[in-house]
């Protein structure tokens, strides 16, 4: 093949996505097969959002409202801000895509975690974008001071991901605070927020809120997560108009289908299925955690769907055994934390499955 690609290609590995159930049965032979590894809800998504899908079906023909014009006003209400500072994506990995595309130009530096989403990079680089990679500190939380201490008259971009993938782990407000206080205004802080809903500290930031005095600051949340529609393809920025503006121009006008947008919209008419969620989470959550304890292994500390879990053992040797036993989890090795497994909170009888196949799976090695 004569065909050259962008050279940042030769420097990109394809995104590795968690393995879907029915691949895993149809390639072991398996029948009964549960899914730990992409951060989904185990509890679906509320019942309203399902009625609205069925619903807008009759529109299927008809491209969708490129304004998202009743998603954004109910947000923009919902929030106290104005409708033009919400910006909509196939997912936020669709905003993640295009930020580097409104704001790099090649050469252009963009600082990030080592060990966090690895899309920040990916896009960062097909966009010519160069990437400043900062290391977790010793409790495998962000070192916000050295990422400051990174940012040059080059850098445009700084990528924050808070609770952090795959850790788990965040930053406190006044760690935030303290960062945005040292960075130049016209460098763009990306504030990744997709596990926003599931934290329950107190000290965690309130991003919103620092929109007024931080106009550089794009926070990122998703539907895909809490409200359970990962395959809906729905995610949105908030940001000051000015940044929502730069990035509507790379936008493709119908990037979010009309069934993802009416599914988002009852979905904010339901808090009691986001309440729900909170609950169920927090629960299963600490089950794990005990679980893994006794087993004398450490988690890292989670305010998320997921743990983080140090088995001691190579996470390319235990994935597989586990995929055995029917239990899809996510390989720490992806992330450069070799001995760790990223685990998704389920339900109780999932997170009993997976303890049992994890306890089996050591007494084997
Ligand atoms: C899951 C996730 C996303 C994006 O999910 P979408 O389905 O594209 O909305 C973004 N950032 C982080 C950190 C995530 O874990």
């Amino acid at each position: 093949m004569n065909i050259k690609t962008n050279i940042a290609l030769d420097t990109i590995a394809p995104y590795v996505p968690g393995k879907p159930i029915d691949a895993v049965k149809r390639e072991l032979g398996l029948t009964d097969v549960i899914k730990l590894a992409s951060n989904e809800n185990p509890l679906g998504c509320s019942e309203k959002a399902k009625k609205a899908v069925i619903q807008a079906l009759e529109q299927a023909a008809l491209y969708p409202d490129s304004n998202f014009t009743d998603l954004r006003q109910k947000l923009a209400a919902q929030f106290g801000l104005l409708p033009t500072q919400f910006f909509f994506g196939a997912g936020s990995d669709g905003i993640i895509e295009m930020i580097p595309h409104a704001f790099l130009n090649h050469g252009d530096q963009a600082v990030m975690s080592a060990t966090t989403f690895p899309l920040y990079q990916t896009n960062t680089k097909i966009a010519g974008g160069q990437c400043v990679i900062v290391p977790l500190d010793a409790d495998y939380c962000y070192d916000l001071d050295a990422m400051a201490a990174k940012i040059t008259p080059k850098t445009k971009i700084v990528w924050l991901c808070n609770p952090n993938n795959p850790t788990g782990t965040t930053y406190s407000k006044a760690a935030q605070e303290k960062f945005l206080a040292q960075v130049p205004h016209d460098v763009l802080v990306v504030i990744d927020e997709a596990y926003y809903e599931y934290v329950a500290q107190d000290d965690f930031p309130d991003s919103l809120a620092l929109l007024e005095q931080y106009p550089n600051i794009i926070i990122l949340r998703t539907f895909s997560k809490i409200y359970g529609l990962a395959s809906m393809r729905i995610g949105y920025a908030i940001a000051h108009p000015d940044i929502i503006a730069a990035l509507e121009k790379v936008r493709g006008p119908f990037n979010v289908s009309t069934l993802a947008q009416v599914a988002a919209l009852a979905s904010l008419d339901d808090p009691d299925f986001l309440q729900h969620s909170i609950n169920h989470n927090a629960q299963n959550l600490q089950f794990l955690v005990k679980q893994f304890t006794q087993m004398g292994l450490k988690c890292l500390p989670s305010a998320t769907n997921f743990v983080m879990v140090n088995t001691g053992v190579d996470s390319r040797v235990l994935f597989p055994q586990l995929l055995q036993k029917g239990v899809i989890v996510r390989p720490g090795h992806l992330y450069g934390m070799d001995t760790f497994l990223r685990i998704s909170v389920g339900t109780l009888s999932e997170c009993q499955t997976c303890v049992q196949a994890l306890q089996d799976c050591l007494a084997e090695l």
